[in-house]
């Protein structure tokens, strides 16, 4: 090791995506649809008339507008994020002394722990039983064993794709003592939303992305939605031109049809629930896999064999998330999820599968 480098950093796994080419990718629980043609036309007028000499608006403000109009809440109360990745980074490496403790659930968005450990910042994690839910009670008495100031999990839950109610969310904001921030990442998938709530309340940051339901992963735009006081301080630190300038011009137009976006998010809804039907159905011929409910653009499958049943869907041509007993399926197009059922099937009847079906094949 390089003793120029911080021995913190060299402890720290790094984030890696899958990579390669698989012709079905359900591994990134990005949306499977795409801008239409008409929307693609006006993008390509924006990049053609494009001032690329010119640093971009620090504040992002014509895109936070729109955004802000688009889930009906305050624009002042947002700050626009290169991706909401780049927020949590933020937020996590700037909010809290080092040493502090951060607490966060397990499993659940692996990105916390990440930026945590690269700050200083001590994680401790609430871990989740078998039924993959966790209550605001939960959370409470974690964060009071461990001392925690801040506390971060995601609402809908990736991976587990479980939620917890606007109504505990906001319980909980009330009874900790530290800052609460709530990743809705997968909330354009679920009504139960605090975003509103996010610029009355004094410990209370809520992040959302454009990159799942709204279909604009490669753009990296995300934002936080806070009281002005946090707001201000989230604007302060930030980099000063940190969403750069053809992202804030692409989204925007894309923004400006609200309606695009809200026919996609259902068109993804619709899929997923087609993708649990199906998943459901199959573990009830076969067993071998627990299919949980949804509230978000991805199924989330237990297995005792969840090693093997990835790296044959792999071998398919298939790639899905798998974590630890976990696997976790994104939603995809009617001939990926298709794909999807009949790999896994043929896998499960194979009895590829481990203690849990050996009685019954
Ligand atoms: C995908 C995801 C993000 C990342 O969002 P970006 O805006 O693309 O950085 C954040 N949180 C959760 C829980 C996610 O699943």
């Amino acid at each position: 090791m390089n003793r120029f480098i911080p021995e913190r950093i060299g402890r720290i796994a790094p984030y890696e995506p899958m990579k390669g080419d698989y012709p079905v990718r359900l591994d990134a629980n990005e949306s499977f649809v795409s801008l239409p043609q008409s929307l693609r036309e006006e993008l390509s007028g924006i990049v053609a008339d494009f001032a690329f000499n010119r640093y971009p608006d620090p504040l992002a403000e014509e895109v936070t507008a729109l955004f802000a109009a688009y889930h009906g809440v305050d624009p002042a109360c947002l700050t626009a994020g290169n991706g909401s990745d780049e927020l949590i980074a933020l937020i996590l490496g700037n909010l809290l002394e080092r040493g502090e403790c951060v607490l966060t659930a397990s499993p659940d968005f692996s990105m916390y722990r990440f930026y945590a450990s690269l700050s200083g910042i001590r994680c401790a994690s609430l871990q989740k039983d078998e039924s993959l839910c966790m209550t605001a009670e939960d959370l409470i008495s974690a964060a009071r064993r461990e001392n925690a100031r801040l506390i971060i999990f995601s609402n809908p839950c990736n991976p587990t794709a479980q939620g917890m109610p606007a109504k505990e969310v906001l319980w909980l904001c009330d009874s900790f003592g530290g800052l609460v921030v709530v990743d809705e990442a997968y909330m354009d998938f679920w009504d139960q939303s605090v975003i509103s709530e996010a610029a009355l309340c004094e410990n209370l940051i809520v992040l959302r992305t454009c990159s799942k339901a709204l279909g604009m992963a490669s753009l990296r735009l995300g934002f936080a939605a806070a009281c002005p006081e946090i707001t201000q301080a989230l604007r302060k630190i930030k980099s000063p031109y940190n969403v750069n300038g053809l992202t804030q011009a692409v989204a925007a137009a894309v923004l400006r049809h609200p309606e695009v976006l809200r026919e996609a998010t259902a068109r993804v809804a619709a899929s997923c629930r087609s993708l649990c039907g199906s998943l459901t159905a199959l573990a009830e011929k076969n067993g071998g896999i627990r299919v949980y409910p949804t509230r978000t653009n991805f199924v989330t499958v237990a297995s005792t064999c969840s090693g093997r049943l990835y790296d044959g869907l792999l071998s398919r041509g298939i790639c899905v998330r798998r974590i630890g007993t976990l696997l976790r399926i994104t939603a995809g197009s009617e001939a990926e999820n298709a794909a999807l059922i009949s790999a896994l099937g043929e896998l499960l009847a194979q009895g590829a599968i481990g203690p849990t079906t050996q009685g019954r094949s």
